[in-house]
């Protein structure tokens, strides 16, 4: 899905929201299919490249190999993710008053399998699939909004992009893995961290209304 056929309504408030680790357990779902594939994730900093070892020998595993793993993880596993605890629920409540889409970054061959997977769970919001960082794509999808904008990302180098592509929109660094939330400081360039979704509805309420 391009941005341009979103149709998104120009005076009504726009959450924009990131997918793994905010609405869907990205890095359980990983762990569970590399354990599949005789491989184990070894958090030893917030990364997966260099953290990917043989589950047997312990060996860390090649760049190249985590790349085409986390390819295939999209493409076989991205239906199985379990969503974050109240995440639908408050999206629900928040569409009473704002239009929401979905800001992932995954391979647009995933894009259609993300969007029916998040549907049902009830999350039934547009998909876009990104790549790189989100600043400049969300600078498109808001150049028309005159409402207020919500931004969402589990990962600072986005929130640090949207800052500067679109310093006016408002922006949540939000972490639902209890183990990532606890390796991740909360982000420079977001206004708020927060890691559950009832308090997070909260806050994107205030700054909505
Ligand atoms: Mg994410």
């Amino acid at each position: 899905m391009v941005v341009a056929s979103l149709e998104l309504k120009p005076d009504r408030p726009l959450v924009i929201c990131d997918a793994d680790e905010v609405l869907v357990q990205f890095l359980v779902g990983l762990e569970r299919f590399l354990l599949r594939n005789n491989r184990k994730l070894v958090l030893k900093s917030f990364a997966i490249h260099g953290n990917v070892v043989d589950a047997a020998t312990g060996e860390t595993i090649t760049h190249d190999e985590v790349t085409r793993l986390l390819k295939d993880f999209f493409q076989h596993d991205t239906h199985q993710l379990d969503p974050v605890p109240g995440a639908a629920d408050a999206l629900n409540a928040l569409r009473a008053q704002a239009q929401i889409i979905v800001l992932s970054n995954l391979p647009e061959t995933a894009r259609e399998i993300r969007r029916a997977h998040l549907a049902s769970h009830g999350m039934d919001y547009p998909v876009i699939a990104g790549s790189g960082p989100k600043g400049p794509i969300v600078r498109d999808i808001v150049q028309a909004i005159k409402a207020p904008v919500v931004f969402i990302d589990d990962l600072p180098p986005h929130l640090t992009s949207v800052a500067q592509a679109t310093p006016h929109v408002h922006r949540l660094h939000f972490v639902a893995d209890r183990r990532l939330a606890r390796m991740i400081e909360p982000a420079q360039d977001a206004h708020r961290r927060i890691d559950d979704w009832p308090s997070a509805r909260t806050w994107i309420e205030s700054v909505i209304s």
